[in-house]
């Protein structure tokens, strides 16, 4: 990491921060696939045919990583099958049929918890996964500051939101501040072994004036919250760069983040969290931000997760062709071939380019100019990557790429946005760091056959 992390102004077409989040009419129907977490996917409980209630428990979760699936309207499950999704993979969905009524489950109700491990296994059985971006389980990231080696003495409550156009975790703070109070008290109680004395910070930008103004007076008297407020620009809200603009302690590549001494968790996640420990309602809703410039009606929408894209773009309505539909934001979104896939767990914003904006410029041969590596946020040598990909020798190849620091990109994609060569460095460095996990992985194998 520099001493001086390198970052963009980029333009924050912020239009929909003072729409207040409107729910949405009952779907006809949700899909809901098994992968909506970082880890395996989960399990299908259910059988096409049967009937389910809003917070039902659909699929459990499998294995270590993962997190458990809830029914988010009521009706009748009427498929369960294979699903693309936008990374490429394949998963299996659950489609639910409404009934119109949106009946609660009668197993939604309050959890019971009296310790740490107690509490853990209640937020494991809530679905709360990472809401900005991961979808890392969050009881598991929880997990991970029990480890007695570390020392948690910060908890990073994630509230940057810097990715241009997305503004559901600021309605978010807004609307609810009570439940990011409760999701901190929760973790002094029932963590109070691991993360007694820490404080909790409050990371966000400047830009989001009338949220710091509600926290402040949320938390006022309570020393340990600090609402950290962070200049405004992108990628304020990469964990590394959130750790260093906040504790001035520097994230090393291969070591998990709690061996920094800090816990980082997103400030929706720790809501939803919260709303999970007080009423038992899993997570089967959020706010999706819907903007673009081929968007008539920038909106903040409430949808069940599994809601499809097209009912939301119903209601904004879109004023041109769309030409590329990415979820998430501008920066580190994903594009997806259909508007009739649904919203996910992650799925903070839904964004339309119209066919102009959406038309990539050709690239061109490196001219060698250094600004993807000035303004890389941990100092990568970015048109290295880009040659040692190129490299044929395999063992060449991997320290070549290793000594790049390659394996600490945040992929906030700084580099593709300032390349005047328009060269691709974004994708080209998931290339190298997936060519480098496969190097790896075939060492170990290989070590391990000489034994
Ligand atoms: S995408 Fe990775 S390499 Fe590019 S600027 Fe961001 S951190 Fe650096
Ligand atoms: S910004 Fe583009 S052109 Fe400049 S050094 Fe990096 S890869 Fe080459």
């Amino acid at each position: 990491m520099k001493k001086d992390i390198s970052s963009l102004h980029v333009p924050h077409n912020k239009h929909t921060a003072a729409c207040v989040p409107q729910r949405i009419e009952i779907p006809a129907e949700v899909i809901l696939p098994m992968n909506m977490h970082s880890g395996h996917d989960a399990e299908p409980i259910v059988k096409v045919g049967d009937h389910v209630k809003v917070g039902q428990l659909i699929a459990r979760e499998e294995g270590r990583f993962s997190s458990p699936v809830h029914a988010t309207i009521s009706g009748t499950v009427v498929e369960i099958a294979p699903m693309a999704t936008a990374s490429g993979k394949e998963t299996l969905a659950i489609r639910i049929e409404s009934d119109g009524k949106m009946e609660v489950c009668e197993t939604v109700k309050a959890p019971e918890f009296s310790d740490c491990d107690s509490f853990l296994q209640a937020v494991r059985d809530g679905g709360i996964v990472g809401l900005g971006g991961a979808a890392f389980p969050t009881w598991a990231k929880f997990n991970e500051a029990t480890n007695p080696d570390y020392k948690v003495d910060t908890v990073l409550i994630n509230a940057a939101e810097c990715e241009p156009y997305i503004t559901s975790d600021h309605r978010m703070m807004l609307a609810h501040p009570e439940l990011i109070a409760d999701g901190i008290e929760y973790l002094r109680k029932y963590m109070n072994q691991y993360l007694g004395n820490a404080t909790y910070k409050i990371c966000i930008e400047t830009n989001k004036a009338d949220a710091i103004e509600v926290l402040k007076k949320t938390f006022a008297g309570k020393d340990y919250v600090v609402i950290h407020e962070l200049k405004t620009i992108y990628p304020q809200g990469a964990k590394q760069v959130m750790l260093y603009n906040a504790t001035g302690r520097v994230a090393v590549a291969g070591k998990r983040f709690p061996s920094f001494g800090a816990l980082i968790i997103n400030v929706s996640s720790l809501a939803k969290m919260a709303e999970y420990l007080n009423t038992g309602m899993p997570l089967v809703e959020r706010i999706v931000t819907v903007d673009g410039p081929a968007v008539e009606k920038p909106m903040n929408l409430i949808a069940p997760i599994g809601t499809r894209i097209s009912e939301l773009l119903k209601l904004t309505g879109l004023k041109s062709q769309p030409g590329k539909v990415v979820v998430g934001g501008p920066m580190n979104g994903t594009a997806i071939c259909s508007v009739d896939d649904p919203i996910v767990k992650v799925s903070n914003a839904v964004l339309v380019f119209d066919e102009k904006s959406a038309v990539l410029p050709e690239a061109s041969a490196c001219i060698n100019c250094g600004r993807c590596i000035e303004k890389c946020p941990v100092g990568i040598s970015v048109a290295d990557v880009d040659r040692y990909m190129h490299v044929e020798n395999p063992d060449r190849k991997a320290k070549l790429l290793i000594k790049t620091g390659v394996r600490q990109c945040v992929d906030c994609a700084c580099c593709s946005y300032v390349c005047p060569a328009n060269r691709p460095l974004l994708q080209i460095n998931w290339e190298a760091k997936a060519y480098l996990k496969k190097y790896a992985a075939a060492q170990k194998e290989k070590e391990g056959g000489k034994q």
